[in-house]
């Protein structure tokens, strides 16, 4: 089987991200990228989580035509790859209709900065797309235009979120921190009379994820 070991990564993101609460029923979709080939394998269309084996896992090149694969692609195909044709430094995308990423996707044009942990490993503010028609190659524009060189996570209009990473833990984490920052927010302002809440310096965002990639951790053994 073509990449089985990315179908295979594909199939257990699913399950873990259903484990924990990130996905709900069939809402929601995966793709990683094999670095070597440039290929992508991404979840099939509308299978619930939990009976996607790796062979229903599809197989599609960067403008979405089908390599392998006896399934339907994921109808966020093109989503998937007109991201990853814009980062290629991205390997692994989970798109998710997280509850509290979607309400702010309702009321805000940004999620702002609220949380240290969302800022260290997300950066600033999380962008809101404008509307866009998912499935379609406009949706996947939509996304585009709020992305910068080192963004980790957009929020979809009246959607969802979609995180990226270099694996599918790390997306994966991204896409757990965005959504609490999102619920810590919606009760922020609500138990703010609707005011915005205090956000975290915008100014030292740059300095603290700096030394946050620098310092966090062990330090590898010596040996
Ligand atoms: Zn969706």
């Amino acid at each position: 089987m073509l990449l089985e070991g990315l179908r295979r990564q594909v199939v257990e993101v699913g399950l873990d991200a259903l484990e924990r609460g990130v996905v709900h029923g069939t809402a929601g979709n995966m793709s990683i990228r094999d670095e070597e080939s440039g290929l992508i394998a991404i979840s099939p269309s509308g299978m619930p989580y939990a009976i996607v084996a790796p062979a229903d896992v599809v197989i599609v090149n960067d403008r979405g035509e089908i390599i392998d694969g006896k399934r339907k692609p994921s109808s966020e195909t093109p989503l998937h790859t007109m991201v990853m044709r814009a980062r290629p430094d991205i390997r692994a995308i989970v798109h998710t209709h997280s509850h509290y990423s979607t309400v702010v996707s309702c009321i805000r044009p940004a999620l702002p900065p609220l949380l240290t942990e969302t800022c260290l490993v997300a950066g600033d503010a999380i962008p809101v797309t404008r509307y866009g028609l998912t499935g379609t190659d406009d949706f996947g524009q939509s996304v585009i235009e709020v992305l910068n060189a080192d963004t980790r996570a957009v929020i979809l209009k009246n959607h969802g979120l979609i995180c990226f990473g270099r694996s599918f833990a790390d997306a994966l984490g991204v896409a757990e921190v965005v959504e609490e920052e999102a619920k810590v927010y919606v009760h922020a302002l609500a138990a703010n009379g609707g005011r915005e809440p205090d956000l975290v310096p915008a100014a030292l965002i740059p300095e603290m994820r700096e030394r946050f990639l620098a310092n966090y951790g062990q330090s590898p053994a010596k040996t």
